[in-house]
This record gives C-alpha cells, sequence and structure tokens, in this order.
C-alpha cells in the first residue's frame, strides 16, 4: 500500500477533537475540547474532528453520534473530520487500520517492532519493574528472542507487538508546562503499538493520525503528557514533523479524583437536561479555565477575544460540587 503524506503544516494552526466515545462527553472532556477550540480559534486557526474508536469492545457508533451531537449543541463546532466532511467515514480511527497496518509493515521491516509473549501477570509480577505511579517499565523480555523461540511461543499464545526505544532523552517544551525530558528506556520500556487482539495502540494510531490529518497543535489533558515522548520518537521513526504540544490540568473532584465517564452525573447528557442551554455549561468552564471572574452564562464566541492561556492554572482543577445544578 502506498503509504499516505503527512499533510503540508505550512499555514494556519489545525487543532483537533479527539475524543474516544467509550462513555458519553462529560464535563472533563469539554473543558478539554473548549480550550483545544479556543487555542485554534484564537489564532485564527481550524479544528478537526477524529473519534478514537480504536477499541471495538469499548467503543460505539451511538455514542460517537451523541458525543457529536453535545459538541455542537455546546458551540464546539468543527471545520473539517467526521461528521461533516466528503470523506467522514475516514475521521473514525476504527475505519483507519490500512493505514496504521501500511506504517506497522514499515517499522516491521526496519526490526524496529517484535512480537512480545508476555501475559498480564509476567508483566505485572511483583519483579517488574514499576514507576512510582504504577506503571511497569517493560524489561524487554521478548526483545532478543531468537526465531525459533518466537515460533515455539508463538503456537502458545498469539503476541502483541512492541516498539523498541533507545536510551536517550527525547525533550521537548510543552506549551503549558514547560520543558520536558523523557528517557523511554527508563520511563515506559520498549512499548506496545499493536494489541495481541490486533487492534493498533493508541500511540501508534494518534501519531499517524495527527501526522497525515495536518494537525499543527495538539491541545489535551496532562494525564497524556507522558504519552507525549512516545509519539515524539514515532514522529522521529516515521519521519513526520511533530506537531506542538499542549496540556492542560485536569478537572477533579473535592477529593482530587479525575472527573472521569464513571461520574455519569457530570455527562452533558445530565447537564443538557439541567440546564436546558449551553451558556451556563460554557461560562462554568470559562471560569474554571481562569478566563472569568464568576461563572456567568457565555457563548464560546464571547471567549474568543478575551482568551488567554496564561490565565489557565498548571494544578489540577477542583469542580466546586455547588456550581453544578442537576435538577
Ligand atoms: N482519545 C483520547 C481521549 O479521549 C485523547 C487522545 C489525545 O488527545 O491524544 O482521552
Amino acid at each position: 500500500m502506498l503509504l499516505e503524506q503527512q499533510k503540508s503544516a505550512a499555514g494556519a494552526v489545525v487543532g483537533r477533537f479527539a475524543p474516544t466515545p467509550s462513555g458519553f462527553l462529560h464535563l472533563g472532556n469539554v473543558f478539554c475540547s473548549l480550550l483545544a477550540w479556543l487555542y485554534a480559534k484564537s489564532s485564527g486557526g481550524r479544528i478537526i474532528l477524529r473519534i478514537e474508536d480504536l477499541d471495538p469492545q469499548r467503543c460505539t457508533r451511538l455514542k460517537a453520534d451523541q458525543l457529536a451531537r453535545d459538541l455542537e449543541w455546546l458551540g464546539l463546532t468543527w471545520d473539517e473530520g467526521a461528521y461533516v466532511s466528503a470523506n467522514s467515514e475516514l475521521y473514525f480511527q476504527s475505519q483507519r487500520s490500512e493505514i496504521y497496518a501500511a506504517y506497522f509493515e514499515q517499522l516491521e521491516t526496519r526490526e524496529l517492532v517484535y512480537p512480545c509473549f508476555c501475559s498480564r501477570s509476567e508483566l505485572h509480577a511483583a519483579e517488574a519493574p514499576h514507576l512510582s505511579d504504577g506503571r511497569i517499565i517493560y524489561a524487554g523480555t521478548c526483545r532478543e528472542l531468537t526465531p525459533e523461540q518466537r515460533q515455539a511461543k508463538a503456537q502458545k499464545r498469539v503476541p502483541a507487538y512492541r516498539l523498541k526505544v533507545e536510551d536517550v532523552p527525547i525533550s521537548f517544551c510543552d506549551g503549558h508546562y514547560g520543558s520536558q525530558s523523557y528517557n523511554l528506556a527508563e520511563e515506559s520500556g520498549d512499548f506496545i503499538v499493536r494489541r495481541s487482539d490486533g487492534v493498533f495502540a493508541y500511540q501508534l494510531a494518534v501519531t499517524i493520525d495527527d501526522a497525515l490529518m495536518g494537525i499543527t497543535q495538539v491541545v489535551r489533558g496532562c494525564d497524556l503528557l507522558s504519552s507525549t515522548p512516545m509519539q515524539l520518537y514515532i514522529y522521529r521513526l516515521l519521519g513526520f514533523t511533530p506537531p506542538s504540544f499542549c496540556h492542560i490540568p485536569l478537572l477533579v473532584d473535592a477529593t482530587g479524583r479525575r472527573l472521569s465517564k464513571r461520574d455519569g452525573d457530570l455527562e452533558i447528557a445530565s447537564l443538557r437536561k439541567a440546564y436546558g442551554s449551553p451558556e451556563p455549561i460554557i461560562g462554568l468552564l470559562a471560569y474554571l479555565a481562569g478566563q472569568i471572574e464568576k461563572p456567568e452564562p457565555l457563548r464560546v464566541d464571547d471567549l474568543l477575544p478575551i482568551f488567554n492561556s496564561h490565565n489557565i492554572s498548571t494544578t489540577n482543577i477542583i469542580v466546586p460540587s455547588e456550581l453544578i445544578r442537576l435538577q
């Protein structure tokens, strides 16, 4: 298959919404989408909507449809991508496997990926190196298997595929958190680019997509800060020019727990019913993002002339429960 070329990065900012439709849109996702929108639009840029439905077990088209409707209702519109472009289907990751496969093969031919037969329990074993946050550093167990060993193991287990990393620092300047440096050999080890069920991993898919879709600015939650060096490494291996990265703090509850899809209450569908219009929700998020002094109803366009990224906190942001009206 002919490899698609990266779109020219010259010209205006191209940002993106990249939601995973494994649940319904909630306040935390919207916070991130609002900021991605403001970053791009305040500099005259465009937004692409890409649906990250790689995992067929967790993601459904129904949830993606609802998610798009909720974004639109909030005024967070996009210029290109799922639901609007002529080739709209190609903005769903579930429809892009052939594209990922072509790049995966390229990495395989260059012997940069190898099959890993380790079971979950082997990876999580007490002696496996862990980082303080519980993430596992892959010890390289399957990296040097001989072809015969691989063949024997393949009789018993379908492998995942890992990308060999180098023992060198990867540095970048995050638009919000400043200068960062990671050594993948110390902080992740060789990481998975294709799962044993054949699904391509997030790190590979998102990098290929951002490059081919001509994304020049990635704005996303700071939980993905440590994914960025993995993606930058893939950019380098595949010869793509990386976008700028800007990570933003997460919304958390009073106990510091991240708002997530489990908090059904904060789904936009519930808030939509409670508030009836998007303005109070946008106003609340603008307040949490440090853009206005107190929550007041606003439309996204009202924020464009006043948007100042320096006013966004760098620590996670507590959503006071009294500010959420559910009934
Ligand atoms: N799909 C991811 C999410 O919904 C975001 C990935 C990204 O922004 O790179 O959390």
